[in-house]
């Protein structure tokens, strides 16, 4: 992946990391995992694509493109029975994280955000399908300690405009308009012959253009937009949240562990 280095946290030194937070106190976390996209793409399609909309986010509209988070939930609540109908028996070869890992890992993330100065996270997840789990620690974060907070999986972001899908049309267009290079359309027949056989790829894939990606692309960058128009920011510093503080609230999600959407089938 070539990082818009000038936005990413990992790669700015202090002066420039303070100068593009005071400018706007915006951060966002790219979430994504490595999991089946067929013959055609690469296993970490869901973190390309989540990268590239926080590196141009932040490039065009201000703020820090956090670390990357690259291990995601799988196999459990309803991605167990989708993975068995699309890969049947054979290894997914993915890097999957059961939720309460994934939603106490976030949970921190946050404190780590309000800590380090921001007053705003956008989360852009490549990974459809926990999204009401990763909003509603959110909202338990922001209830205790105050953050404005937009969290939207990559579909939600041109609901009403594309439909999003897996390793098909709508996922290998944006690739081709991301990274062309990554891409190998000719393989798609693989599904017949292979032995990993149809490897989650879905069949509209060879209906992908750069050209429909490019509009997706676009489209999400204008929801992105209004979105970090509508943040509004001050002038306070708050007081720093110590590690034993963001425990209490992870209790709080813990204990209503079985309403969580990542739990149930
Ligand atoms: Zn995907």
């Amino acid at each position: 992946m070539i990082f818009k280095e000038h936005v990413r946290w990992e790669f700015l030194k202090p002066q420039e990391f303070l100068a593009r937070q005071r400018q706007r106190p915006i951060v966002y976390l790219p979430m994504g995992l490595c999991e089946p996209h067929g013959h055609i793409a690469p296993f970490g399609l869901d973190t390309i694509k989540a990268d590239w909309l926080c590196d141009q986010a932040a490039d065009r509209f201000g703020g820090v493109v956090a670390p990357t988070m690259a291990y995601h939930t799988h196999e459990t609540g309803y991605h167990a029975p989708w993975l068995e109908e699309v890969m049947g028996g054979v290894n997914p070869r993915l890097a999957a994280l059961p939720p309460h890992l994934l939603l106490e890992t976030l949970l921190y993330q946050f404190r780590a955000f309000r800590n380090a100065g921001f007053q705003a996270v956008v989360v852009v997840s490549g990974h459809h399908g926990s999204q009401d789990d990763l909003r509603m620690t959110a909202e338990a974060f922001a209830e205790a300690f105050p953050i404005q907070h937009f969290v939207r999986t990559d579909p939600e972001l041109v609901t009403g405009k594309f439909v999003g899908d897996h390793a098909g049309r709508y996922e290998l267009s944006q690739l081709l308009a991301i990274r062309p290079d990554l891409v190998a359309l000719d393989r798609a027949e693989c599904v017949d012959t292979h032995p990993l056989g149809r490897f989650a790829q879905n069949p509209d894939v060879e209906e992908a253009t750069a050209e429909e990606g490019r509009c997706i692309l676009d489209t999400s960058l204008d929801t992105l937009r209004a979105a970090t128009d509508a943040f509004r920011f001050t002038e306070e510093t708050p007081d720093f949240i110590p590690m034993e503080a963001t425990a209490g609230v992870w209790e709080g999600i813990d204990r209503r562990r079985a309403q969580w959407k990542t739990n149930n089938p």
